[in-house]
């Protein structure tokens, strides 16, 4: 990779980090406000993470269950949390989600509709009432494909291709970003009034996840908490019940949850159709928190096959109902050579979503450092310790038009400072010392993490376990720090090293959290405790001159809920049924 010495400079009024759903939607947000933004990110503009989202997207809209409102699915929502979502955060979201699917309607995103021209919704796990509206089976890449024309329409100008490698700072304010073009290793510095990251979640800090390579490194993380932003509720990962154990290249990717909809079996080694044990009533169409611990204990108790999994099989259906309702999982499956209308599948839990990330102002979506607001998968606050499937669409809708509106506000009335020079020169030495580094040692590296991770914090947790994967943490980043010169790969480099970052705050906040909630297991302490109905802060240590040096963790109160939502949360409890999950 050459690398000009001179590198690229643009300024906008807003640099917009993150072209997934919420980037999208902030960007269109400040330009409908007459403001010059810029949007950018590391993948090409409609290949966004968003777009494997496939389910769909929930909004209280009572089209086929009239009696549902936003104060119900805000209660399910907090509800399935475990009460550690923010209730003031869960009600916007509750509250606008209709706003989202009405603007998506007008950006053309063709959802599914009754034979009456109403907007179709379906059942997910969890919900009271039919509230998600999807398009098929590619609800978020329907979503990326509307937002994007409604970018183009507006001629919103976004780099692609560019990886940020550092947020600047003058005065404690967030002015701009370093990154550099992944085709030719070009710099680029761009200046601007306020930055929103909006760059995705971490989950890739596990040996298994459905996310896609070198997505979800938990780069937004580690750009925001670098300058002096807190992370919040990092030991709160979501895990997938059932994800490809192999081939290795698809490890994780997500078998969805619609194959145990549509009736599929679980099995273990002996073909015991072993959910009895966990949940008698609901066998497979338990919540998924539940069924991710059984098919991980069947699995850690040596019942699992021999790649480290359990069975799925739909194999008892006819072939028909398979091709027809199953079409994506069955071509998924026959491109490894496995017919599931024949065969079983084999599959194992896979991390699956960031409820944690950067700790923002419900309201305004601004992280604690002035100029620097964030939306989407980075951020906490919603999904407690267990996220209601169907809710991060709406969450990366909403949530990046209000850190659009509260950014355009900030830069329209902030001056813009000049950019401090100094700095980018040692940013720019520090990422010169990166490149040199050996590419295939920060990649073993980078597997030596998932694979700590995956032990140490996955779907149950013990202090011993924890604290191994802090100490195999330390020693990764000794090796990384110590790592011979070679032929590099800066982007490995960075991901190892946000991925670090963000894996020594999700393991610090596991081990300080003393109980069992959601998705949260520690086998030591398998109670939930009414103490632990507080958030996790991790703060970052600094220096007087703005160096971070570690980290602390502290402990947050959450908000009440509204008397309304309270209300809904109080009336009779509502049992789930078998429905369709993502
Ligand atoms: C298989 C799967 C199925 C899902 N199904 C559903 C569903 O049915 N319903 C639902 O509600 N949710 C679903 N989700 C979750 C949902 O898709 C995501 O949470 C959501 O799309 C996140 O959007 P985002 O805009 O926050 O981030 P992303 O879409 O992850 O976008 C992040 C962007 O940031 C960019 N970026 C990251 N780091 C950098 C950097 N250093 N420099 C430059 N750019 C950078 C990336 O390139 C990308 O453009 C699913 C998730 C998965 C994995």
């Amino acid at each position: 990779m050459t690398v000009q010495t001179e590198p690229m400079r643009v300024s906008t009024d807003v640099l917009v980090i993150g072209t997934g759903g919420a980037g999208l939607r902030a960007a269109i947000e400040l330009d409908s406000r007459g403001q010059r933004v810029l949007l950018l990110g590391k993948r090409p503009k409609a290949d966004a993470h968003t777009v494997l989202a496939a389910g769909g997207i929930n909004a209280a809209l009572g089209t086929l269950d009239p009696q549902d409102t936003w104060q119900i699915h805000a209660a399910d929502t907090l509800k399935e949390g475990r009460y550690l979502g923010d209730a003031e955060a869960v009600e916007l979201l509750c509250r606008e989600a209709p706003n989202a699917i009405a603007e998506l309607v007008e950006y053309g995103v063709p959802f599914a509709c009754e034979a009456d021209g109403r907007l179709s919704q379906r059942y997910f796990g969890a919900h009271r009432y039919r509230r998600t509206c999807f398009v098929g089976d590619y609800t978020g890449q329907a979503i990326i494909e509307g937002l994007v024309r409604e970018v183009d329409r507006r001629q919103i100008p976004i780099m692609e291709r560019v990886y940020v490698t550092d947020l600047l700072t003058a005065e404690g304010r967030v002015n701009g970003a370093l990154g550099f073009q992944l085709e030719d290793g070009q710099e680029v510095i761009i200046h601007a009034g306020a930055v929103i990251l909006a760059a995705g979640g971490h989950i890739h800090i596990y040996q298994r996840s459905s996310s896609r390579r070198r997505e979800n490194t938990g780069d937004g993380m580690t750009l925001a908490f670098s300058v002096g932003a807190s992370l919040a509720d990092m030991e709160l990962v979501q895990f997938h019940p059932s994800g490809m154990v192999w081939p290795t290249e698809l490890e994780g990717t997500l078998v969805t949850e619609a194959v145990r909809g549509e009736g599929g079996r679980l099995l273990n080694s002996a073909g015991e159709r072993f959910m009895a044990r966990y949940d008698a009533e609901r066998m497979e169409l338990s919540t998924r928190d539940r069924v991710a611990l059984a098919n991980y204990t069947e699995i850690m108790a040596g019942r699992g096959t021999q790649h480290g999994g359990v069975w799925l099989d739909v194999s008892h259906l006819p072939a028909e109902v398979i091709h027809s309702r199953l079409p994506r999982m069955y071509a998924q499956f026959a491109a490894v050579g496995v017919d599931i209308t024949k065969e079983p599948m084999e599959i194992a839990p896979t991390a699956h979503y960031s409820m944690g990330g950067l700790r923002v102002t419900p309201r305004t979506h601004a992280t604690e450092v002035p100029g620097l607001y964030a939306a989407g998968e980075v951020t906490a606050g919603v999904h407690g310790a267990n996220r209601l499937g169907g809710n991060s669409l709406a969450e990366i809708l909403i949530f990046g038009r209000i850190a659009g509106e509260h950014a355009h506000e900030y830069a329209k009335t902030q001056p813009v400072l000049p950019l401090d020079e100094s700095l980018i020169a040692a940013k720019r030495a520090a990422l010169a010392q990166l490149r040199t580094l050996d590419g295939a040692t920060q990649r073993e590296l980078i597997a030596a993490l998932q694979w700590a991770v995956w032990q140490g914090v996955g779907v149950v947790r013990t202090a011993e376990d924890l604290e191994h994967a802090l100490r195999r943490l330390a020693e990764i980043r000794a090796q990384a720090e110590a790592s011979e010169t070679g032929y590099g790969d800066l982007p490995a480099a960075l991901d190892l090293r946000s991925m670090l970052l963000t894996a020594e705050a999700t393991v610090r906040s596991a081990l300080l959290r003393t109980e069992s909630r959601g998705a949260h297991q520690r086998a030591d302490y398998p109670e939930t405790d009414p103490a632990w109905q507080r958030s996790i802060v991790v703060l970052p240590q600094r220096t007087a001159a703005g160096t971070n040096t570690g980290m602390s963790l502290t402990t947050a109160e959450l908000p009440e809920p509204s008397a309304e939502v309270a209300a809904a949360l109080d009336e009779a409890e509502f049992e789930v049924a078998g429905r369709l999950l993502e």
